[in-house]
């Protein structure tokens, strides 16, 4: 198995520290408001490959961080006159609630940077001693020119005339590599925490050297993130963790999602093309923006419209009425040919993923299978052990996607409207609305039909 990796810029033969586990650590929100569809993107294409990761028998102790104190937290919770704590209360949830519904699995571990104060204050108290941060009026700074490896992730070049010069808020660009903050000394009405510096607070890229290094150890297999976090927050991380432990490489394998731009253009507020999760899971079926996600690279930087979407979602349906055909199969032949096509299937789409998790060609694999397995189903005579056999091939699948339906629909043809009111009758139902789920039964028995609610959804039958 080979993974491209972004601190060699090639790809590598995927050897994790200790046989049979990863150790995986991707940047979490900062939670100040509801994700975008950017970060929905992130954690879908990392979730994949942590469930391919898991299909091919790995253990994987998967890390996703939690910042609660920030800049933009502490703007915020001012804007709303809440506290920081109020603030990432509320979005966590709201959080939690957006990767539930998007489909991705939760993540082993979810560390929040202030029940991690004590780690980030003993990293920052080694770099000091070892000489590479010294303390300032306002806070205390990581010094890039004792670092010698600075700038290697990023393929930054450390000017001689920038080190020393020093920035304390959390972002800043390639052409201005600067000293940056581990630790903010508080100003008036900032949360803060007591520090042998005084009060104050820690500076952004800290929290992911101290929380990784807890939960992960020093030294694990795999990082990622969006890939505007290379530089300089993952760039910082590296410097901070390795200068501290002094283990290289802190990161085996640097992993970076691409960018999604919306409807041609980079995402912004002000373009009015900025789609927050919330309103993606509104406007579109989440099953199939992970069909959309799931079809092209993790690397690759993707356009999100609703053409992309319309198509995921055809495409989807076309596998789920392959899956009811095979559900429904009942004839008496094609054992061999229906095991002899999965054996390939299964074949091509694992050295697809194989090499850097490359979903366009492990697709292309599978829609190749489709197509040969319904010119079978087409010719009506695949027996059930036959379709036995796709079935479980499409239920491994789905242990890494998520998407696939393997719900037996009811025989009885149901009209297209009594359909659109049983879809709204579930919508109703979620959203716990039963007056409404009530008034819609009612007018589904008017057009002749009744609906059973059970465990496996709502069962359609002739009233
Ligand atoms: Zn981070």
């Amino acid at each position: 198995m080979k993974v491209y990796n972004t601190a060699t810029r090639k790809e590598e033969e995927f050897k994790p520290t200790k046989k049979g586990e990863v150790g995986m650590y991707v940047c979490g929100p900062t939670v100040y408001g509801p994700g975008h569809i950017g970060h929905a993107r992130t954690y879908t294409a990392f979730d994949i490959i942590r469930r391919y990761l898991e299909y091919k028998d790995f253990k994987v102790n998967y890390v996703v961080n939690i910042t609660d104190v920030h800049d933009d937290m502490i703007k915020e919770a001012g804007k709303q006159g809440i506290t920081i704590f109020a603030l990432a209360d509320k979005n966590i949830e709201l959080f939690m609630k957006d990767l539930k519904e998007l489909g991705i699995k939760e993540p082993t571990k979810m560390p929040r940077v202030t029940q991690h104060i004590k780690e980030i204050i003993y990293m920052v108290e080694r770099l000091q001693e070892k000489g590479v941060a010294y303390e300032t009026d306002d806070g205390v700074y990581f010094a890039i020119e004792k670092f010698s490896d600075y700038g290697k992730l990023g393929n930054v070049k450390v000017k001689k005339s920038v080190t020393g010069t020093r920035v304390e808020t959390d972002k800043y660009d390639k052409e201005n590599p600067m000293d940056f903050a581990l630790w903010k000394k508080s100003k008036e009405g900032e949360p803060s925490w007591p520090s042998p510096w005084g009060a104050g607070r820690p500076g952004w890229h800290i929290e992911c050297s101290a929380m990784s290094t807890k939960y992960l150890g020093t030294q694990f297999d795999i990082h990622g993130g969006a890939v505007d976090l290379v530089f300089p927050h993952h760039e910082n991380e590296i410097a901070q963790s390795e200068a501290c432990f002094g283990k290289k490489p802190f990161v085996k394998y640097w992993l970076h999602a691409g960018f999604l731009n919306v409807r041609g253009e980079k995402m912004s507020k002000s373009l009015g093309n900025f789609i927050t999760i919330p309103e993606l899971l509104e406007k579109f079926d989440p099953k199939a923006f992970r069909y959309f996600i799931s079809t092209l690279h993790y690397r690759s930087r993707i356009d999100f419209n609703d053409e992309a979407i319309a198509q995921a979602s055809k495409n989807l349906e076309k596998w789920n009425n392959t899956i009811q055909e095979l559900l429904s199969a009942q004839g008496s032949g094609f054992e061999k040919e229906i095991g002899a096509l999965v054996a390939n299937a299964r074949k091509s789409f694992i050295s697809a993923m194989d090499d850097d998790f490359n979903l366009p060609n492990a697709w292309a694999a599978l829609y190749d299978f489709q197509s040969k397995l319904n010119s079978l189903l087409a010719q009506g005579s695949v027996s059930k052990k036959a379709a036995k056999i796709a079935l479980g091939f499409l239920e491994e699948l789905n242990s890494i996607f998520g998407f696939f339906s393997f719900e037996k629909k009811s025989g009885i043809a149901v009209p297209k409207d009594v359909l659109e009111l049983v879809k709204k009758r579930e919508d109703a139902r979620a959203k716990k609305n039963f007056a409404e789920s009530d008034r819609l039964r009612d007018l589904i028995k008017e057009k002749g039909y009744l609906v059973a609610d059970t465990a496996q959804g709502q069962k359609i039958s002739k009233a």
